[in-house]
C-alpha cells in the first residue's frame, strides 16, 4: 500500500500579498493539489508567487463525493494544500469536515501558519491578551445579535468578532448599549492593506469615529472588545439605577423604587439604596 499523502493547512496574506511566507510557497509548489475556498480568487495570489499547481474548488458546502475525492486522493499518497480567500484557514473559514475526515482515515494533517485577521488585530490592540475568545462573526439579525451580545456582557476575557462593512455601525450600536458607552473597544480595518486604520476608545467614541467620516465604515473589520470589568460594570448599573430611582421618585416610596431599579438593572439593592439617600432631597427619605 502507498503512503499516505499529507493535507497542508495552509495560510495566506489577509490582504498584502508579501505576508505569504517561504515555507507557504514551497509547500504550495511541491503539492500535487490545492484546495481553494474560491479557485478564481486564489489564481491571482499563485500567479504572483509563480505557482502553477492545479486548484480545486473546496468550501463549506462541498459536496460528500467532492470531499471524497479529495481523501481518496491522500489515501493514493498525493500530498494536498488546503487555502482559504484570506488569512488561516478553518478561522471563521472552511475545511473543518476535511480536517476531520483526513485524520479519521490516518493522513497527517499539518499546519503551515502564516497570518491571521484575528491574531493580526490582537496583537495592536493594546488591550489585554493573555486570555480571549473568538467570537467569529456575530449574527446579522438585529435581535440574535444583542442575544449573542448580552450572553457575552459578563465576559472578562478580551472578545475578538468579525465585522463587515455593511453591519460595522450597527453591530458597534449595539455594543455601546449592552456593554455600555464607556467599553473600551478597538477596531481595526483593512489590516496590512492601502488603507489600513485603527481606533482604539469607548464604544461610545467608536461608534463616533465610523459616523465622522463613511471611509471609516468601508472595508474589512476586526472589533476587540476589553473583557468585563466588574467594577466598573457595577458602576454602570448603579448610574442606570439611580436614573430609574430618580424617575419613580414621585411616584413610589424611595424604598419601592429602589427594588424596582435594582430589579431592573441588577444594579446591588444596599448599595443604590445608600447612594440614592445620599443624592435625595432631605424629605424625600
Ligand atoms: N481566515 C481569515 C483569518 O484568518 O483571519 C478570516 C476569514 S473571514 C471569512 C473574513 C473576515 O476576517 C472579514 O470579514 C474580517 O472580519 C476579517 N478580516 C480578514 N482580513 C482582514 C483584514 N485585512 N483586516 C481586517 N479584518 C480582516
Amino acid at each position: 500500500m502507498s503512503e499516505l499523502g499529507i493535507l497542508y493547512i495552509v495560510a495566506t496574506p489577509i490582504g498584502n500579498l508579501d505576508d505569504i511566507s517561504r515555507r507557504a510557497i514551497d509547500i504550495l509548489k511541491s503539492v500535487q493539489l490545492i484546495a481553494a475556498e474560491d479557485t478564481r480568487h486564489s489564481k491571482r495570489l499563485m500567479q504572483s508567487i509563480q505557482v502553477d499547481t492545479p486548484l480545486v474548488s473546496h468550501h463549506d458546502f462541498s459536496s460528500e463525493s467532492a470531499i471524497r475525492k479529495i481523501l481518496s486522493k491522500l489515501q493514493s499518497g498525493q500530498s494536498i494544500a488546503l487555502i482559504s480567500d484570506a488569512g488561516t484557514p478553518l478561522i471563521s473559514d472552511p475545511g473543518y469536515k476535511l480536517v476531520l475526515l483526513a485524520r479519521q482515515q490516518g493522513s497527517a494533517v499539518i499546519p503551515i501558519p502564516g497570518a491571521s485577521a484575528m491574531t493580526a488585530a490582537l496583537s495592536v490592540a493594546g488591550l489585554p491578551t493573555d486570555r480571549f475568545v473568538f467570537e467569529g462573526f456575530l449574527s446579522g439579525k438585529s435581535g440574535a445579535r444583542q442575544k449573542q451580545l448580552q450572553a457575552l456582557a459578563r465576559e472578562k476575557r478580551t472578545i475578538v468578532i468579525y465585522e463587515s462593512t455593511h453591519r460595522i455601525i450597527a453591530s458597534l450600536e449595539d455594543m455601546r448599549d449592552v456593554f455600555g458607552s464607556q467599553r473600551q473597544i478597538f477596531i481595526a480595518r483593512e489590516l496590512t492593506k492601502l488603507f489600513e486604520s485603527h481606533f482604539l476608545g469607548s464604544a461610545a467614541d467608536c461608534v463616533a469615529w465610523l459616523e465622522q467620516d463613511s471611509n471609516h465604515q468601508k472595508g474589512e473589520f476586526v472589533v476587540i472588545v476589553a473583557g468585563c470589568d466588574e467594577e466598573q460594570e457595577e458602576a454602570r448599573k448603579q448610574q442606570q439605577a439611580l436614573e430609574i430611582v430618580t424617575l419613580l421618585r414621585d411616584e413610589v416610596s424611595m424604598k419601592k423604587a429602589v427594588a424596582i431599579a435594582s430589579q431592573i438593572t441588577g444594579a446591588r439593592k444596599n448599595r443604590l439604596y445608600e447612594v440614592a439617600l445620599q443624592t435625595a432631597e432631605p424629605d424625600e427619605t
